[in-house]
């Protein structure tokens, strides 16, 4: 079964072709990083606009990347939520029109569940039941997964994403938006514990996490070593960049302790971040245990998971319903017990 992922709920256009048999045939992405930097975050409204200008154009690449016409798709499946309104409705509303066209059925994935199975994207898979950290832009979160569709929220940030707290960090740093992976690279040259930087909650004993001090904390350093010089700098990314992840490390180990398991998975676009993974994957090895990730560009948003989940979740699509509703707040819980 040749599968179509579309993904448009933030600031990525994502589409790509997986076949069931095959796997991954055909991946293309646009990014509108530049289109929202000069305003320091996503305007929604420009976001929406050039998710449909580059949808066609993206999806004509998958395909002849693909070597597949469109003819060749059995079941297309986009992004229903969360995310913003506007850019989900254009991934929901071109899904529905290529069904309507094609007379093939059309499945709306949950953005959050496309993370969370990503990680079964590479090898070695992951064999359930896992603990996964998604962490992305807008999520920190640890779920017990038990199977697809099966999931149970074991924690979550009470406060800032840990995505978000990296860019509202490089945004104090001067490092523009989104300053994630920005401040992950300045953080490559510095030394971590040159200031010291809260972790919040690591002793709480729940699994939920909070991140909003932590920036905090950083911009107090900002404002107390102003100006900071370039080695400064540095020092202050990589001593933040070891905070989040000293707390990503602690929590993930207490919820494989208390669910009794071995196997963690990571995703969501902060699983890019290399120290992150190389101390989940020490402090994973230390117990015995074992860590998963996706391929690295597949962390952030793209139309692989998409159509990677919609092949786990729904062999047979669903029949195309009137309209095209998306979920702009939409629980992952709940969407599992749908
Ligand atoms: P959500 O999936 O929760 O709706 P999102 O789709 O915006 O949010 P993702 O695309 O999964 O989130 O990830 C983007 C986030 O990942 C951004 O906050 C970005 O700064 C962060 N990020 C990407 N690469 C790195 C990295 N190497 N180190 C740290 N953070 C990173
Ligand atoms: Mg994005
Ligand atoms: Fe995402």
């Amino acid at each position: 079964m040749l599968i179509l992922g579309i993904e448009t709920s933030c600031d990525e256009t994502g589409v790509a072709l997986y076949d069931t048999e095959q796997g991954l045939l055909g991946e293309a992405l646009h990014s509108q990083v530049d289109l929202h930097a000069l305003y320091g975050g996503v305007v929604p409204e420009l976001a929406s606009r050039d998710h449909i200008r580059r949808l066609v154009p993206l999806a004509r690449e998958a395909l002849s990347q693909a070597g597949r016409g469109l003819g060749d798709v059995d079941l297309i499946a986009f992004t229903q939520g969360p995310g913003l309104a506007g850019a989900l409705l254009v991934g929901a509303s071109v899904a529905a029109g290529l069904g309507l066209a094609l007379g093939k059925p059309v499945t709306g994935i949950h953005h959050l569940e496309g993370h969370l199975l990503s990680p079964l994207l590479a090898e070695p898979r992951p064999e359930f039941p896992f603990i996964a950290l998604l962490v992305s832009g807008g999520h920190t979160q640890l779920m017990r997964v038990d199977g697809v569709g099966r999931y149970r929220l074991l924690g979550e940030t009470v406060d800032d994403a840990a995505g978000e707290a990296f860019d509202k960090t490089a945004s104090l740093l001067g490092l523009g938006y989104p300053g994630g992976p920005a401040l992950a690279r300045l953080a490559e040259g510095g030394n971590s514990k040159r200031y010291e930087l809260p972790r919040p909650k690591i002793h709480s004993g729940d699994l939920d996490f909070s991140f909003s001090g932590l920036k905090t904390a950083v911009l107090t350093k900002v404002r107390q070593h102003s100006p900071l010089d370039e080695t400064a700098r540095a020092d202050l990314a990589a001593s933040f960049q070891a905070a989040v992840v000293d707390v990503l490390v602690a929590k993930c180990l207490q919820a494989l302790d208390a669910e009794g398991l071995q196997r963690l998975v990571v995703a969501g676009g902060v699983g890019a971040n290399t120290s992150l993974r190389s101390q989940l994957a020490s402090a994973t090895a230390a117990r015995g245990g074992q860590v998963f990730f996706p391929p690295a560009r597949l962390c952030t948003d793209n139309g692989a998971m998409i159509a990677f989940a919609a092949a786990l979740k729904a062999p047979m699509g669903s029949p195309h319903e009137p309209g095209f509703p998306v979920f702009p707040r939409w629980d992952l819980a709940a969407a599992a017990s749908r």
